[in-house]
C-alpha cells in the first residue's frame, strides 16, 4: 500500500502534496462546483453508477459540462481506486467551475478541474453505532429549494457547515435541520429515519432534501423485508413521538440515534428495526 495518497486531477495522477488548483478556480473562490462521497467496500465503489449520475445531475442544474462522459467519469473513479489499492475506504469526485477572473460571471472560467481523492473516512466514533448518538435540532433552516436546492449536492456547503457548528455547541455530533416549513429535513450531512408502530418513515424530497444514495438502498432493503416505508412531511412532534430514529449517510452509514433535543427517543437504545436494517446494509455491501 503506497503511502501517499494519489489523487486524479483531470487525466493525471498527483501525490496529495502536489494534487492543486488555481487559487482563481470559481471553486475555492464561490463555492461553485458539485461533488460526491462514495464508500469502497472490499475495492469496490458502493453503488457508484447512481454517485455518479447524482453528481451529472447536479452538475447540470448549476450549468456546469462536466469534461467527461459518465462512463469516462466511472473509470476515473476506479483506475483512482486501483491505484491507491484501496480496499476499504472512502472517495471524492470533485468538478469545479474552472479558473476564472474575479466576478461571478462562470463564463470567465475555464478549464473544470475533474478530481477524484481516495481516503479513509471515519465519521462518528464507533460506541456510538452500538449505544446510539444524541442529536440536537438547530436554528439554521436547510437552505430554501427555490434558493439553493438540497439536492444539488454543491461545493457550497455552508449551510450545513453552520448547522454542525451549532450542533457541536450543544454537544452533539450531528445537527437536525429543519426546512422553511418547520418541518424536519434532514441532518448536516445524513439523512434521517423514524420508526412509529412498525412503520418506517423519512421525510419526503420534497422537504428540502438531498437525495440519499445510502437513504435510497435503506428504504429499498426495508421494503423487501415487508415493512412500509413512508416518505412525508414530518416534525419535530414526529421525532419525540418515534419508537426509533436512525441516520443514513455514505460516510455515517446507518447510526441509531438515542437522544434528540436532550429527549430520549423511544426506550433510550437502538431499536430492533435500526439494528435490523443495519445488519442488513452490512450484509449487502459485502456482497
Ligand atoms: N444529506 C446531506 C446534506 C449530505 O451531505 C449527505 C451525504 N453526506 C446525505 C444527506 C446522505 O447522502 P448519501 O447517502 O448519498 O451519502
Amino acid at each position: 500500500m503506497s503511502a501517499l495518497p494519489k489523487v486524479y486531477i483531470n487525466g493525471k495522477f498527483y501525490d496529495k502534496p502536489d494534487a492543486k488548483v488555481s487559487v482563481y478556480d470559481h471553486a475555492l473562490l464561490y463555492g461553485d462546483g458539485v461533488f460526491e462521497g462514495i464508500r469502497i467496500y472490499s475495492g469496490k465503489a458502493f453503488k457508484l453508477i447512481e454517485h455518479v449520475a447524482r453528481l451529472f445531475e447536479s452538475a447540470r442544474s448549476i450549468n456546469l459540462e462536466i469534461p467527461l462522459s459518465q462512463e469516462a467519469t466511472i473509470k476515473a473513479i476506479n483506475d483512482t481506486i486501483a491505484i491507491n489499492n484501496k480496499i476499504d475506504g472512502y472517495c471524492r469526485p470533485i468538478v469545479t467551475r474552472g479558473a476564472g477572473s474575479l466576478g461571478l460571471d462562470p463564463r470567465r472560467c475555464s478549464d473544470p478541474q475533474v478530481i477524484v481523492i481516495v481516503d479513509d473516512i471515519t465519521m462518528y466514533p464507533p460506541d456510538l453505532y452500538e449505544n446510539g448518538m444524541e442529536i440536537a435540532t438547530v436554528s439554521t433552516i436547510r437552505n430554501h429549494p427555490n434558493a439553493l436546492n438540497p439536492r444539488i449536492k454543491s461545493l457550497n456547503y455552508l449551510n450545513n457547515i453552520l448547522a454542525k457548528i451549532e450542533g457541536i455547541q450543544a454537544g452533539c455530533l450531528e445537527s437536525l435541520m429543519l426546512n422553511h416549513k418547520g418541518e424536519i429535513a434532514e441532518c448536516s450531512g445524513d439523512n434521517i429515519f423514524l420508526v412509529k408502530g412498525g412503520v418506517i418513515r423519512t421525510p419526503s424530497i420534497d422537504s428540502g432534501i438531498l437525495e440519499g444514495i445510502t437513504r435510497n438502498t435503506v428504504i429499498d432493503l426495508a421494503r423487501n423485508n415487508g415493512y412500509t416505508v413512508e416518505e412525508l412531511g414530518l416534525t419535530r412532534h414526529d421525532v419525540f413521538i418515534a419508537d426509533e430514529c436512525f441516520l443514513t449517510g455514505t460516510a455515517a452509514e446507518i447510526i441509531p440515534v438515542t437522544k434528540c433535543d436532550a429527549r430520549v427517543i423511544g426506550s433510550g437504545k437502538p431499536g430492533p428495526i435500526s439494528c435490523e436494517l443495519r445488519e442488513a446494509f452490512f450484509k449487502l455491501v459485502r456482497e
